[in-house]
């Protein structure tokens, strides 16, 4: 089965003349025509924000088009929010969604007049000190239940595994504490489930949490203005499965909002999503060029990536599909191992893949890769990290991150001497 490409073979003949292999490029079109499509599914929510989390894709012009379309970013650590603030970003379009968080980061979001959003009820205390004794009139708090969650097409995830959120009596405490300590606003979040391709994760996981809602409002007489259905909202990465449709998730919100948030009073409360893959994944391939073809005990095609650009396979056996550029319609009757460079034998773009006949030189096009994808990578093997580029609406390529360069890999190691030593 195929998967579309956004870049034809000439293309990126006509790219690679400017900027070698391997980069990243992200299609405009399609970045832009999701965003909007976001932002419709959910308009009947008044309130209704996307928080882009950063941590998939965190370059700023990508996030400058999300912002176009009303996004925030969603932020996990120091230089996230420090990019927001770069990116001229208003508090209020500023979630702070961390674990494990250390003091000044809570006291630079605070300074930013981010939405600070806990994980724990520990840091209550924590958090206060770092703002200098006085939490924000707005804060969230993150919520887990434990145990599975599942969907009725057998989709699960394990919440009772995972190291975030507290539980439904720290949520309740936690709202007490919180209000008695002056805090006006209430938020709630939740991330139970990751990857789904379902159209039934987020009005499963609302129904949930909106009920969870109406009994903490009752019960502690707070006021809760949003509720942040978080990230997890899953893209087809397999040919053969179907895509989520935003618009019917949206109405499924909807239905549950109505169903329990509206009978209770809550009619305006505030949607919020923090959606990395799905706003940016599908929208970003990984261009490499095949160097080397190995014939051993297996039948290798050497790359020119590895996986300091592209870790996903390496780190989960994730598949990610791939085209060879110009032979979208030759037939797959090759079976490869795609490699990259690193002395790792998990660094493989694919394994035992059926493709068609790779000549030297052809350019494998790694799809969905523009989210988690530059990201995630690394500095292993003192390998550097590639281009990013934007393919625009009009056919034209922005550069919008340069390649590492080995000046930028020895730029830590001060005392050493080594630009000196080595010419830079
Ligand atoms: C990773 C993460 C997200 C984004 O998740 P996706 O699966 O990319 O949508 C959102 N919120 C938090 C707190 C996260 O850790």
């Amino acid at each position: 089965m195929k998967k579309p490409v956004c870049v034809t073979k000439a293309k990126i003949e006509e790219i690679a003349k400017t900027y070698p292999t391997p980069f990243y490029v992200y299609d405009e079109k399609g970045i832009r025509e999701n965003a909007k499509a976001v932002q419709e599914a959910f308009s009947w929510n008044k309130g209704f924000r996307e928080y882009f989390a950063v941590k998939a894709t965190p370059n700023p012009r990508l996030i400058q088009i999300l912002s176009e379309y009303g996004c925030g970013t969603d932020c996990s650590s120091m230089t996230e929010l420090m990019l927001s603030k770069a990116l001229g970003l208003p508090g209020e379009k500023i979630m702070f969604s961390s674990n494990d968080t250390p003091a000044e980061e809570y006291t630079y979001a605070n300074e930013l007049g981010a939405i600070i959003n806990l994980d724990d009820i520990t840091h209550i205390d924590f958090c206060e000190e770092a703002c200098g004794g006085k939490l924000p009139e707005t804060m969230s708090c993150r919520y887990n239940p434990g145990g599975v969650f599942t969907m009725s097409n057998g989709i699960m995830d394990n919440p009772g595994d995972a190291k975030y959120g507290m539980t439904t009596e720290q949520m309740f405490e936690a709202y007490r504490i919180l209000k008695s300590k002056g805090v006006k606003n209430f938020g709630m979040h939740a991330f139970l489930a990751s990857n789904t391709v379902t159209n039934e994760y987020y009005p499963k996981l609302a129904g949930e949490l909106f009920e969870l809602a109406v009994k903490l409002q009752k019960e502690t007489g707070v006021k809760i203005t949003f509720i942040n259905l978080s990230g997890g909202v899953g893209v087809p990465y397999r040919p053969e499965q179907e895509a989520n449709d935003i618009c019917v998730i949206g109405e499924g919100v909807r239905k549950v909002y109505e169903e329990i948030l509206v009978p209770a009073g809550m009619g305006d409360v505030a949607i919020y999503t923090e959606m990395g893959r799905f706003m940016l994944a599908p929208y970003g391939s990984l261009v490499t060029k095949a160097i080397h073809e190995k014939h051993t005990h297996k039948e290798y095609i050497g790359v020119d990536a590895c996986a300091v650009n592209l870790m996903r396979p390496a780190m989960y056996g994730a598949y990610h599909h791939i085209t060879v550029l110009g032979k979208e319609d030759a037939p797959l009757d090759h079976t490869y191992d795609v490699t990259g460079s690193l002395c790792e034998n998990n660094d493989k773009f694919a394994i035992d893949r059926q493709l068609p006949k790779i000549e030297m030189g052809d350019y494998l096009y790694i799809h969905d890769a523009g989210a988690h994808g530059y990201a995630m990578g690394y500095n292993y093997n003192g390998k550097l990290k590639c281009a990013e580029l934007l393919l625009k609406e009009d056919g034209s390529v922005e550069l919008i991150r340069r390649a590492e360069t080995p000046k930028d890999y020895f730029a830590t190691l001060d005392q050493f001497e080594i630009y000196h030593k080595l010419g830079f």
